[in-house]
C-alpha cells in the first residue's frame, strides 16, 4: 500500500504517496477514549502483527486514526540493507522483487517467511494499541491433580517463581522425567495473575499431543492450538499452544513463554524462530526453556552460573538412566555394501529376536538402513524400517507399541517423542556426524522409560569413537550422579 502523511496521520492514497517502508516515521495516534472500537478487532489483533489480508474489516484506518490500531513497516532498512520486521531475515539473498499491484512498483519482499503471507516494502504490519480483552476466569483454574516426583516438585517451585518474577529459567530434565507436569502449577500461577501464556514447540505432533492434556488440566480456560492449517488461527486465548513457526504472527503478546525442546530442529538452526520467540514476548515477561539436552554453550553457562537453571536428573520411577555401552564394529558401511552386517551387530540383534526382546536400531542414512533391513529379514521377516518420509510411519510405531514388530530400524526421526515400554536400543554408525551429543542422549533416553521395565541396554556401535559420543555418555553419567546425590534415585547400578 501507498501512504501519505497528512496532518501527522498516515493516510492510504494512490498519488503523492510512498510505500510504507519509505516513510521515515509512522505517527501513532493518541487513544480516543470516546471511540467505539470493535471488540472483534480487539480479539483478533491483541498481541499480533497481521497483514491486511488476514483481517476481515474495512475499519482498520478508522481504528488507527483513533489510536486503537498500530501500523508498522513490514520491511525496514538497516542503512541500505533490508530487514524483515516479522521474521528478522536480513540476508540479501533471501529478498526478491516482484511487480506489485498494491504500490505499482517493483516491490521488494521477504522470501524467507512467505509461507505466512507476503511481506513487502508496501506491507503494513497491523497490531493493536487499545486495551486488551479481559476474558473471565473460572473460579477454579486448574483441575489437574496428579502427583509430582520430588525432582519434579523442585523444578515446579523454580518455574512458579520464575513466572512470578518474569525471569528466564532453563529446565534441564532427563528424557522421561515428565517435564509437562512441571509446567502445570506455573501455568496456573500465570493465568491467575491474568498473564497470557504460550507454550511453543518445534513439532506439530507435540502441539497435537499437548492440547488435550492441557484442555483437561484447565477445562475452564480457552486454549488456542496453533499449527499450519489449524482452525484456531484467530482465536484469542489466555493459553496458546503453538509451533514455533506460528509465533511469527505474534508481537509483544505473551507475559510468559514456555519454549519446549530448545535444542531441537528447527529451532536451533533457524534464527528466525529465535527472533520470533523474542518478538512474541512482552518487553517485561518470563521465559521458561525446556530441554533434555541443552547444547554445549548452554551447559557451560549453567556450570559458570551465567544461566538460571534447574535439573530433573531422574525419572519418576527412581531408577538411573541406562548408560550407553560403546562397541567397535569396524567398517560397517563396507560390510553393508557386501550385503553383510558386522558380526557383533548381527549377534546383538539376533540375540534379542531369540528372547523376544524388542529393540530400536538407529542408522544414520536411509539407503544403508534399507540394506540392513533386507539382510535382517532373512532372520525375522516381520522386521520393518521407518524414516521421515515414510507414509506409514505412525502405523509402524503403533505396531511396535502393540508388540507386533520384533525390531524397528529407524533414522533419527524416532530420536525423540517415542515411548515404547520395554526395549533395548542400538545405534549402528554412532560416529556419523548426524549423531551429535543431543541426538545420542535422546536416543539413549528411549530405553528404560516405564516403571515396569526401568532398565534397558543401550549400545553405540561405531567405527571410531567421537567427541559427541563421549559427551553424550558423560552427560548421562552426570545426571545419574546428580540424581543419586539429591536422593532421587534409589539403587546404584
Ligand atoms: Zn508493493
Ligand atoms: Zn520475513
Amino acid at each position: 500500500m501507498r501512504f501519505a502523511i497528512i496532518n501527522n496521520i498516515l493516510v492510504p492514497q494512490k498519488h503523492d504517496s510512498l510505500p510504507i517502508s519509505q516513510i521515515s516515521n509512522i505517527p501513532q495516534q493518541a487513544l480516543n477514549p470516546h471511540y467505539h472500537y470493535h471488540s472483534n478487532l480487539q480479539l483478533l489483533l491483541t498481541g499480533k502483527q497481521l497483514l491486511l489480508d488476514d483481517i476481515p474489516s474495512d475499519e482498520i484506518q478508522a481504528h488507527y486514526e483513533n489510536g486503537y490500531v498500530t501500523y508498522r513497516k513490514g520491511i525496514d532498512y538497516n542503512g541500505k540493507l533490508p530487514v524483515c520486521a516479522r521474521c528478522g531475515n536480513k540476508d540479501p539473498q533471501r529478498f526478491a522483487r516482484f511487480p506489485c499491484s498494491r504500490c505499482g512498483e517493483m516491490c521488494l519482499y521477504c522470501r524467507h517467511c512467505i509461507m505466512m503471507g507476503r511481506i513487502s516494502e508496501c506491507t503494513p504490519l497491523i497490531g493493536w494499541n487499545g486495551p486488551p480483552p479481559e476474558p473471565q476466569l473460572p473460579s477454579k483454574i486448574m483441575e489437574w491433580q496428579g502427583r509430582l516426583s520430588a525432582g519434579q516438585q523442585t523444578a515446579t517451585d523454580r518455574v512458579v517463581e520464575a513466572i512470578k518474577q518474569n525471569n528466564e529459567l532453563l529446565v534441564w530434565a532427563v528424557c522421561g522425567a515428565g517435564k509437562t507436569e512441571v509446567l502445570f502449577h506455573g501455568i496456573e500461577t500465570a493465568l491467575a495473575a491474568r498473564k497470557r501464556v504460550c507454550i511453543a514447540t518445534p513439532r506439530t505432533d507435540v502441539v497435537l499431543e499437548l492440547t488435550p492434556r492441557l484442555k483437561a488440566a484447565f477445562p475452564g480456560i480457552t486454549i488456542a492450538s496453533l499449527y499450519g492449517g489449524s482452525k484456531d488461527r484467530h482465536l484469542y486465548a489466555p493459553l496458546t499452544i503453538a509451533t514455533t513457526h506460528q509465533l511469527l504472527r505474534f508481537y509483544h503478546a505473551f507475559d510468559t513463554i514456555i519454549l519446549d525442546e530448545v535444542d531441537a530442529f528447527p529451532y536451533t538452526i533457524e534464527e528466525s524462530l529465535q527472533y520470533a520467540a523474542i518478538q512474541a514476548r512482552k518487553p517485561i515477561s518470563g521465559m521458561i526453556y525446556l530441554t533434555a539436552t541443552p547444547n554445549q554453550k548452554w551447559q557451560k553457562e549453567c556450570r559458570q552460573g551465567k544461566r538460571a537453571y534447574t535439573t530433573i536428573p531422574a525419572r519418576f520411577h527412581r531408577h538411573p538412566l541406562p548408560v550407553p555401552e560403546f562397541a567397535w564394529c569396524g567398517n560397517w558401511q563396507k560390510h553393508l555394501h557386501k550385503n553383510k552386517l558386522p558380526a557383533n551387530v548381527l549377534q546383538w540383534i539376533k540375540s534379542r529376536i531369540e528372547i523376544n526382546k524388542q529393540a530400536l536400531v538407529f542408522f544414520p542414512h536411509i539407503p544403508l538402513m534399507e540394506k540392513a533391513l533386507s539382510i535382517l529379514r532373512q532372520f525375522a521377516p516381520t522386521i520393518v524400517a521407518v524414516h521421515a518420509e515414510d507414509p506409514e510411519r505412525k502405523e509402524k510405531v503403533q505396531k511396535m507399541r502393540m508388540k507386533e514388530i520384533p525390531l524397528l530400524l529407524t533414522t533419527t526421526i524416532l530420536e525423540r517423542g517415542v515411548t515404547i515400554p520395554n526395549i533395548d536400543v542400538a545405534v549402528v554408525g554412532a560416529e556419523d556426524e548426524i549423531f551429535n551429543e543431543s541426538a545420542l542422549v535422546q536416543i539413549a533416553g528411549r530405553a528404560g522409560r516405564s516403571a515396569a521395565y526401568p532398565k534397558g541396554v543401550v549400545t553405540f556401535f561405531h567405527y571410531g569413537k567421537t567427541e559427541e559420543m563421549l559427551k553424550a555418555k558423560k552427560q548421562i553419567v552426570f545426571m545419574n550422579q546428580e540424581g543419586i546425590k539429591r536422593g532421587l534415585i534409589d539403587e546404584k547400578e
